[in-house]
């Protein structure tokens, strides 16, 4: 509709969420500004990922290159306690990297709109509009106000004050390491994923034409 106001949001949090959210929201024409509490920009935070299916729609949706995205892998093996091929089946999947995704997702949003070191402390609403009070004392309103800040969310927090994380029993650590005797570099076709499931740290072993990869998650 001619002269129609712009609405506008606000999302808290900078990460994938955040920036998927202000993307979607730009797309349908919403003016969106997010607020991220880390001062610094957030490379090197992540892990490898598999991009699932969804991620990749919506990538394409808005209109990003997901041919780089990663490597394409055909097949997921599951090996036993002491090592053995239990399952073997077709699982095409995209393995990319979390600053991968992030880094696509960032370069698309407006600099401008993405304020760093803007931590948010709680939110009040009326009837007309919502209000983010930051930690430095500043209060932005807004239509819309978007919790994108993560499993210990202050949004989530003050909206739902009786869920809260729930340590689930698991420990987690990541590397990868090439195994590759004689070579330095290497470049090899990756094909599929093997999963180990025992006792120690569960392993991502992934095939490279008799080379090992290694990636504990
Ligand atoms: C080892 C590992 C492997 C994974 N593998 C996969 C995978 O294969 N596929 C997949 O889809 N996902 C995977 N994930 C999960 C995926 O990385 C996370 O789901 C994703 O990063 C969550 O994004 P998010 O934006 O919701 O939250 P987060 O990344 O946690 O971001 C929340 C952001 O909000 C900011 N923030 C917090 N509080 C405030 C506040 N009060 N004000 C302002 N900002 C605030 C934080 O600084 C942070 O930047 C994996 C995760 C890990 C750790």
């Amino acid at each position: 509709m001619a002269g129609a106001r712009v609405k506008r949001a606000i999302i808290v949090g900078g990460s994938m969420s955040g920036l998927l959210s202000g993307l979607l929201l730009r797309r349908a024409g919403w003016a969106v500004d997010i607020y991220e509490r880390v001062d610094s920009e957030l490379s090197g935070r992540g892990a490898g990922i598999v991009a699932q299916y969804e991620l990749i729609e919506r990538l394409r949706g808005l209109g990003l290159a997901t041919d780089e995205l990663g490597v394409h892998i055909t097949t997921r093996k599951i090996l036993d306690v002491l090592g053995r091929l239990t399952h073997e089946f077709e699982c095409p999947q995209v393995l990319t990297a979390w600053e991968r995704v992030y880094r696509l997702l960032r370069d698309a949003f407006p600099p401008a709109c993405y304020h760093r070191g803007r931590g948010a402390a709680k939110f009040t609403q009326n009837a007309d509009a919502v209000q983010a009070h930051f930690s430095d004392g500043e209060i932005i309103e807004a239509d819309l106000l978007v919790g994108a800040d993560g499993i210990r969310s202050t949004i989530r927090r003050q909206c739902l004050p009786e869920v809260t994380p729930r340590y689930a029993g698991y420990c987690a650590s990541n590397f990868s390491a090439i195994r590759s005797p004689g070579l330095t570099t290497i470049f090899v076709p990756v094909t599929a994923v093997t999963m180990w499931f025992g006792t120690g740290p569960p392993t991502k072993q992934r095939n490279c034409n008799g080379c090992s990869l290694t990636s504990a998650v």
